[in-house]
């Protein structure tokens, strides 16, 4: 089974990132992405963020109409902060994969230097990192950190990088939709309407629960 990992804050989960996973799926064919929402994101503000399990509620919604979208409760179910490393090592030791990539947006990627134990992750898995709409695609060495950039080389008849693993990291530009979730929360903070932003679902969950009314001192329990 090929499998792919989609972390992210989804705070909301919107359709930018839904439309991402399946352009992703379809180019990657993919067998199954897994949306991960962090339970305790090491590199956002505090401030801000709905606790866990409504950004899991509004995931497993969100999801729910494609059969090759699963929603994860893995790092839900950790305690700590949620390190992208150990999410990855779990997968790989279900050991019923024939591939595991890791989806990534570009500015994510941008900070992978600041993540735990990321000179690891290329051994582990494929990364496709994906750009959004508009962004110029970097030369990988704008893109890689220092420490990383011996270990890859570029495969023009592939137009990927190889990792000295045998695992790969593909650039990859979506069509996509240019949509935010901080975008969204401010929308919804002035009340105005985000009806092509959102999954019908995952609208009615946040106006049912009043997610993102006010800002919140730290809102990451509960
Ligand atoms: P914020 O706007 O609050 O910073 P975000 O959507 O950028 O939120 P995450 O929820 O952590 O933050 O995003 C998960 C992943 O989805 C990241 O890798 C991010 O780069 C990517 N992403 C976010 N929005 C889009 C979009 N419109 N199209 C494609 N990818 C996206």
């Amino acid at each position: 089974m090929k499998v792919g990992l989609f972390g992210g804050t989804f705070n909301p989960i919107h359709l930018g990132h839904l439309r991402s996973a399946e352009e992703v799926c379809a180019a990657f064919t993919l067998d199954r992405i897994y949306f991960i929402p962090s339970a305790s994101p090491p590199h956002k503000r505090t401030m801000d963020i709905a606790p866990a399990h409504h950004r899991y509620n509004m995931v497993e919604r969100a999801v729910a109409a494609n059969p090759a979208f699963f929603a994860s409760r893995i790092e839900l179910d950790r305690t700590g902060p949620s390190f992208s490393i150990d999410t990855i090592r779990a997968f790989r030791a279900r050991g019923t994969l024939t591939s595991l990539a890791f989806l990534i947006g570009m500015d994510a990627f941008r900070e992978i230097e600041t993540w735990k134990d990321y000179l690891e992750i290329p051994s582990l898995c494929d990364l496709i990192v994906t750009s959004r709409p508009g962004v110029p695609t970097p030369s990988l060495d704008q893109l890689l950190p220092v420490a990383l950039r011996s270990a890859f080389w570029y495969d023009p008849t592939q137009q990927r990088y190889q990792h000295e693993s045998g695992h790969t990291l593909t650039l990859y530009t979506l069509n996509g939709l240019h949509i935010s979730a901080s975008g969204i929360r401010d929308n919804l903070r002035a009340g105005r309407p985000t009806p092509c932003q959102l999954p019908p679902a995952v609208a009615d969950y946040i106006a049912a629960h009043a997610l993102y009314r006010i800002q919140k001192a730290s809102s990451l329990e509960g």
